[in-house]
Formats: structure tokens, C-alpha cells, sequence
């Protein structure tokens, strides 16, 4: 064979390869689709957030949740279940999403990263409003907060763990995957700075939220959570519950009903109304809004700025 043949023959098992790896690709995106590249499923958007950030370009994230869309109730149509089962590493939080903890656990393997391994989830009450000798606010009693992604400094050690995890899946690009934890992190401590500062000096320190989902923030930066509904955006509340906020709300004399970009702001408008409080939106980064080009860092200041002014803070 002449090397112009060898070339023929070499170019034309090429296309035969390529035609094999589309065909391949057809029922959905496949894993090793890309391979010079980790596949990497997020359940939703903080932890696509975290996975892009760390893995740049040596990653390719693939979101569960759509954009616009609320993930607590997040069901998986099949070609989703795919990707759980074909990715190289799954990034869940066990306890957020049923339909997802049921997909890692019939499919995941030991490809599957449960963020609740490195950060410990509070209780259902922490970072809640409590009188003496009254009840908590806990509505599924016994309950486990998942949203430990809204205190910055967890997220950074999330974040840390992470790394280390792409970097066994991926052992190329290790030090990168570190590096790149290492300056997130350094965004995240500048974050957590400004929300300790912003919120040093207030008013008032009782935000009425939509859904229980601050506690973490409330911990972290001493606010005092009183959620209109509990752990879970579409529970409705109780009339009880909502005789109980508007009282809560009118003895703490609160300025603004919080909700939330994915949910329906009816029922803060309408404890708005009764107290008359304003409403804001007060963002729990379950995922971004449709069409929103912001991202973690710039929706939490967001955040900060709605709490410095509802809560009068100097
Ligand atoms: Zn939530
Ligand atoms: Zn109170």
C-alpha cells in the first residue's frame, strides 16, 4: 500500500467512526459523547454553578432542572433518567428532589456525589423564629433543611470536595480542578464578607420569607426566618399558618412580605396587603429565572441589597 492509500483507508474508517459515534448519540446525549471532556450531571443550578466554575472547560454540565422552572418537584422524563445513567459523575443533594434521589440510587453507581456528604444538613428549625415556649416553625417535623447552598461559606467547602472528586474522575486535570475550587472559594469568602458587613447593623432581623428556604442564611448572618409555608415552595399554607405569619409580621413590625422569582407571589401579596408591608423578591437560587444572565455571586447581592433596605440596615 502507498502512504496515499494508508491515508485513504485511515480517512475513510475515520468518517465510519465519527458516522458510529453520531448514531451513538441519537438516544440522547450519550457519555463519552465528548470525550475529551467530563460529563457532569447537576440536579439544579447551584451545584451546575459549582460544577462549571470547577471543572471549566474540562467539563461539560448538563442541568436537571430547567431554567424558570422550581426543582423541589422536579421529575425526570427518560431521557434525563439517561443522563443519570451515563454520566460520569452526578451531583446531587439526597433529600432536595425525590425523583432524583430515586434515579442515583437505580442507576447512580458510584458515580454519584451527594453534597450532603460534606456539609451535614441543619434541622428543619434552624435559623427559625421562635418564641418561648412556643413551637417551632417545623411543618414536616423532623425534617432535614436542604438548603445549605445559601450560606457562601458552605458552598465553598461543597466546593472543595468537588474538586477532588473531578480530580479522581479526571486525573489529568487534578491541579486545575483544585486551583479553580481555590479561587471560587476566594469569591465566596469575598461574598460572605460583604453579606457579614451589610448586615452588621440593622433594625430589624425577622425576614418573612415564602418558603422556609433562608435557613441557612439565617444562621449564618443571625436573621431570624419566618416562612409563610415550610420547607417545600407547594405546600399551601394553613389558615392557621397565615393568621400566625400576619401576626408575626405585624409584631416585628416587618416592611417587606419576601417571595420568590419561581413561585407564585400570591400569598405574600396577600399578607402584604393585611400588615401593609411591600413585597420583594427575595431569591432562594433554587435555579435562575428564564432568560436571566446572572448567576450565583450576582443574585446573592441582589439578595444582600433587598435585606439591607427591608431590614433598614446602615
Ligand atoms: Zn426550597
Ligand atoms: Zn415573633
Amino acid at each position: 500500500m502507498t502512504n496515499r492509500t494508508t491515508y485513504r483507508v485511515l480517512a475513510a474508517a475515520t468518517a465510519l467512526l465519527a458516522l458510529g459515534a453520531g448514531a451513538g448519540c441519537s438516544s440522547g446525549d450519550a457519555a463519552g459523547a465528548d470525550p475529551q471532556r467530563v460529563d457532569v450531571v447537576a440536579a439544579f443550578y447551584p451545584l451546575q454553578f459549582l460544577a462549571e466554575r470547577i471543572g471549566g472547560d474540562a467539563v461539560r454540565v448538563t442541568n436537571l432542572a430547567k431554567p424558570g422552572a422550581e426543582p423541589h418537584d422536579l421529575e425526570l422524563n427518560p431521557s434525563q433518567v439517561g443522563q443519570v445513567s451515563d454520566a460520569e459523575l452526578i451531583v446531587y443533594l439526597k433529600g432536595f428532589q425525590p425523583a432524583v434521589d430515586d434515579a442515583v440510587a437505580q442507576n447512580g453507581g458510584d458515580r454519584a456525589f451527594d453534597v450532603t456528604s460534606v456539609q451535614p444538613l441543619l434541622d428543619a428549625t434552624a435559623g427559625g423564629h421562635d418564641h418561648e415556649g412556643e413551637e417551632g416553625h417545623t411543618e414536616e417535623s423532623g425534617g432535614k433543611d436542604p438548603h445549605v447552598w445559601l450560606d457562601p461559606t458552605r458552598l465553598a467547602g461543597i466546593g472543595d470536595q468537588l474538586a477532588q472528586r473531578l480530580g479522581k474522575a479526571d486525573a489529568a486535570h487534578a491541579a486545575d480542578y483544585t486551583a479553580r475550587a481555590a479561587a471560587l472559594r476566594a469569591d465566596l469568602t469575598t461574598l460572605d464578607g460583604e453579606f457579614k458587613q451589610g448586615l452588621a447593623t440593622c433594625q430589624r432581623r425577622e425576614i418573612v420569607t415564602s418558603h422556609a428556604a433562608f435557613g441557612y442564611l439565617a444562621d449564618r448572618y443571625q436573621l431570624d426566618q419566618v416562612g409563610i409555608t415550610g420547607l417545600s415552595p407547594d405546600v399551601e399554607p394553613s389558615p392557621q399558618r397565615l393568621a400566625h405569619v400576619i401576626e408575626e409580621a405585624k409584631e416585628h413590625q416587618a416592611t417587606t412580605i419576601f417571595f420568590e422569582t419561581l413561585v407564585s407571589p400570591k400569598v405574600a401579596e396577600t399578607i402584604a396587603g393585611q400588615v401593609g408591608a411591600k413585597t420583594a423578591v427575595l431569591d432562594p437560587i433554587e435555579g435562575l429565572a428564564a432568560g436571566s444572565n446572572g448567576d450565583y455571586l450576582s443574585v446573592m447581592r441582589t439578595n444582600l441589597q433587598t435585606l439591607q433596605t427591608a431590614l433598614s440596615c446602615s
